[in-house]
C-alpha cells in the first residue's frame, strides 16, 4: 500500500513513541493512521469516535482491510452487544470503537483497567468535537484525566480536519502532554469561498434563491440555517419558488431524519435546509453548494460545513450570506461560544484572501488562493460565471458599501456596547 507523506510522518512519530496530532482534511486518509498500527504492527487500538453513524462507517472500512473490529455504542441491539463485548476481550480484536462517554466510564471503572491497559494506542477521531461541543457534550472536557492516565502506558493520536494547531496543543496540555504536530495544508483547490455581507433579510433571500436555481440535477445543495424555525421557513420560501427542498433538524423523529439522509444520498432530495448536525461524519460526494444562511457558530463549524461541498473533486462552492442582524444571536450564547463567534466575525471582516486567513488560523502553511470573494474583488471585480448576472451588481454594491464603512470598527463598538 502506497502511503502519503503525512501518513508516513504520523506513523513514524508513533513508532518513535511520540504522541501526535494530525490535521488532515477529509479525504486525505485519516483512518489509515490508526488502521496500520492495528493491522500491520499488531497493536491494539482504541478509537474514540463521537457519532454512531461515523463508528459504523469506520467499522465497515476496517473490515474491508481484514482487521478484526469491535464497537460498542448506544444504538447496538441487545443481542449484538453481548457478542461485541466478548470480542473486545479477544486479543485478536485489534480495533475497538467507542464513544467519549464510554471511554470516561471505563477509565473510572476499576474492573476495566486491565482492558484499557491492553491497548497501545488511543486514537481520538474528529477531535474538533472537543471544542465544537464543549457546551453540550461535557464528556470531552472530562477526557483530560483519563487521557493522562492512558499516556502512562500508551500513545495518543488526535485527528481532525478542522481543529487548529493551537487548539490541539491546548487540548492535550490539559492532560500535561505535548504532542508532535503533523499539519497538512488545507487543500480543497476545487472549493470556492464566498462570504457576502448583505444589507437585510430580503437581499439574503434574493441571493439564496438565485444561488439555488443554479443547482442542476443531479447535484445537491445544503443550506445551513441557524434554528429549526429558520430551516422550516427557508423550506417554505424555496417551495414558493418551485424549488423542491426539505428540512433536517433535531426536532424531527429519528426515523424521518434517517429517511431524509437517505433521500439526500440517493439524489431524491436535492436541497436540504438543515441544522449544523446534517452531514457530520458521513460522506456525500456530490454536494456542489453549501450555503450558510447567517453566520456560522465559529471558524471550525464554518470549515466543517463548507468542507462538505465538492468531495468528489468537482468544482464546488461554499457561501456565507450574512447580515449584521445576525449579531443579535450572540446575546443568547455562553461566553465561550461568544468568544469563538467573535473570532469568526473578525476573520470574515478582514480583507484578506479567505484561504490564507483560514490557513493562518489553523496554523498551516499559507497557500495561494483557489478563488474567494476577496481575491475576486482584488483581481478584477469580475465574478465567477456561476454567480447569476443581477448579483454582479448586488455584489459590487455590497463591496462599495463595505469599503465605505469601517466594519471592524462597527464590530468593536457592537461588542463593547452589548
Ligand atoms: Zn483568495
Amino acid at each position: 500500500m502506497e502511503l502519503r507523506s503525512h501518513q508516513q510522518e504520523i506513523l513514524s512519530q508513533l513508532l518513535a513513541k511520540q504522541h501526535v496530532y494530525g490535521f488532515l482534511p477529509t479525504g486525505s486518509g485519516k483512518s489509515l493512521c490508526y488502521q496500520i498500527p492495528a493491522r500491520d504492527w499488531g497493536w491494539r487500538v482504541l478509537v474514540v469516535s463521537p457519532l454512531v453513524a461515523l463508528i459504523e462507517d469506520q467499522v465497515r472500512a476496517a473490515e474491508k482491510l481484514q482487521i478484526k473490529v469491535a464497537r460498542i455504542h448506544s444504538a447496538l441491539p441487545e443481542r449484538d452487544r453481548e457478542r461485541e463485548m466478548s470480542s473486545i476481550f479477544d486479543h485478536d480484536t485489534r480495533l475497538i470503537f467507542i464513544s467519549p462517554e464510554r471511554f470516561v466510564q471505563w477509565s473510572e471503572n476499576p474492573n476495566k483497567q486491565n482492558l484499557l491497559r491492553s491497548f497501545s494506542l488511543l486514537a481520538l477521531d474528529e477531535l474538533h468535537c472537543a471544542f465544537d461541543w464543549e457546551d453540550f457534550r461535557g464528556s470531552y472536557a472530562a477526557l483530560a484525566k483519563p487521557i493522562q492516565n492512558f499516556a502512562s502506558w500508551g500513545l495518543l493520536l488526535g485527528l481532525s480536519g478542522s481543529l487548529s494547531a493551537v487548539q490541539a496543543e491546548s487540548f492535550f496540555a490539559k492532560s500535561n502532554l505535548s504532542v508532535k504536530l503533523v499539519l497538512r495544508a488545507l487543500g480543497r483547490e476545487n472549493l470556492q469561498q464566498f462570504i457576502l455581507d448583505l444589507e437585510n433579510e430580503s437581499e439574503r433571500s434574493l441571493l439564496l434563491a438565485a444561488l439555488l436555481r443554479e443547482v442542476e440535477t443531479p447535484s445537491t445543495a445544503i443550506v445551513y440555517c441557524s434554528s429549526r424555525v429558520s430551516a422550516e421557513n427557508t423550506k417554505i420560501f424555496l417551495s414558493s419558488l418551485g424549488l423542491k427542498a426539505d428540512v433536517f433538524h433535531a426536532g424531527l423523529p429519528a426515523q424521518t431524519r434517517m429517511q431524509r439522509v437517505e433521500d439526500f444520498r440517493s439524489g431524491r432530495l436535492r436541497i436540504v435546509c438543515a441544522s449544523n448536525a446534517f452531514g457530520m461524519g458521513i460522506d456525500y460526494p456530490a454536494v456542489d453548494r453549501v450555503i450558510h444562511l447567517g453566520m456560522p457558530y465559529d471558524i471550525n463549524s464554518y470549515w466543517q460545513g463548507i468542507g462538505r461541498a465538492g468531495r468528489d473533486g468537482r468544482s464546488a462552492s461554499g457561501f456565507v450570506l450574512w447580515c449584521r442582524s445576525d449579531a443579535l444571536r450572540l446575546h443568547s450564547m455562553t461566553s465561550s461560544a461568544q468568544n469563538r463567534a467573535k473570532k469568526l466575525w473578525a476573520l470574515f471582516l478582514r480583507e484578506e484572501c479567505r484561504k490564507i486567513s483560514l490557513a493562518k488560523y489553523f496554523g498551516l502553511p499559507q497557500e495561494p488562493c483557489w478563488a474567494c470573494d476577496v481575491c475576486w474583488r482584488k483581481k478584477n471585480f469580475s465574478l465567477p460565471r456561476f454567480l447569476p448576472d443581477p448579483h454582479f451588481w448586488l455584489y459590487r454594491r455590497q463591496w462599495w458599501l463595505k469599503s465605505r464603512m469601517d466594519t471592524e470598527a462597527w464590530l468593536e463598538e457592537y461588542f463593547i456596547s452589548s
